[in-house]
């Protein structure tokens, strides 16, 4: 092949890469602006906190609100949550199109984030994790509720999202889709997919991820409980935030367990 072809192929082959970047780039959002460094800390010590205490495992992320635009969060690219660090995070539209992915992907289920910052906009993290000792309360007539004070915050009770229901056939059970993440996102505070995971909301990165970890311990402790064996086995805090210990300790109990918890983390 003569030489003036194999360079004119790859001044083609260039132009069209070039025309493809372009159009990536025009497809894609402009960044909100820049996002203090302190804020990137938390959001991975949050995804190595999880995944030390065994919330999350290789699957599962964690995310929060943009901070200079409501209309954004901020999450890993698709990579295990221990392994997290600040260059890995990416920036989304409420839509879960990311920002700049300079051909990083993206956690399938990112819709649910998204879905959820829009639906609530008092949200500013989000967890999703596939818990073993939450999951069986997805899929069973036995209520999620709390038992001790560090799970209070769920007295108001946890609704169950049935992914089957909600796209009205069988699905792979991942919330791959807008529509499915707006089915799981926009009618509680507190949901739990069915045979599949959970998924914790929470006023803050630190709050959500500190109440990500009662809430699987409480899941272990109701099942020692019997809870299995028939409802009224067990005594559980009652009314909405768990009643008094609830509204005693409101968001205000994390800073203490987050230190700990951040220190033996980021230690591996
Ligand atoms: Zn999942």
């Amino acid at each position: 092949m003569p030489a003036t072809t194999l360079a004119r192929r790859a001044f083609l082959g260039g132009a069209v890469a070039a025309l493809a970047a372009a159009r990536a780039f025009a497809q894609s959002p402009a960044p909100a602006g820049p996002v203090d460094p302190k804020l990137l800390d938390d959001l991975v010590a949050a995804n190595r906190i999880l995944a030390d205490q065994g919330v999350v495992d290789g699957y599962g992320h964690v995310s929060v609100r943009h901070p200079a635009d409501p209309q954004r969060y901020l999450m890993s690219r698709s990579i295990a949550p221990e392994l997290v660090t600040a260059a890995d995070v990416m920036e989304y539209d409420l839509d879960s199109t990311a920002v700049e992915p300079r051909g990083r992907t993206s956690y399938l289920e990112r819709f649910i984030h998204g879905e959820i910052y829009r639906a609530r906009p008092d949200v500013r993290a989000v967890v999703h994790n596939h818990s073993p000792s939450v999951i069986p309360f997805g899929v069973s007539q036995v209520p999620l509720k709390p038992l001790y004070h560090m799970s209070a915050f769920l007295g108001g009770g946890v609704p169950v999202f049935d992914i089957k229901a909600a796209a009205g056939q069988p699905t792979d059970m991942l919330v791959r889709t807008p529509a499915l993440g707006r089915r799981a996102g926009a009618d509680a505070r507190r949901a739990s997919r069915r045979a599949h995971a959970r998924t914790r909301r929470g006023g803050g990165r630190r709050l959500a991820a500190a109440r990500g970890l009662p809430q699987r311990l409480h899941g272990a402790e109701r099942a020692a409980a019997g809870a299995g064996h028939g409802p009224g086995r067990a005594r559980h805090l009652s009314g909405r935030g768990g009643g008094a210990p609830g509204r005693r300790l409101g968001g205000r109990h994390h800073p203490r367990p987050w230190e700990l918890w951040k220190k033996k983390a980021l230690a591996k």
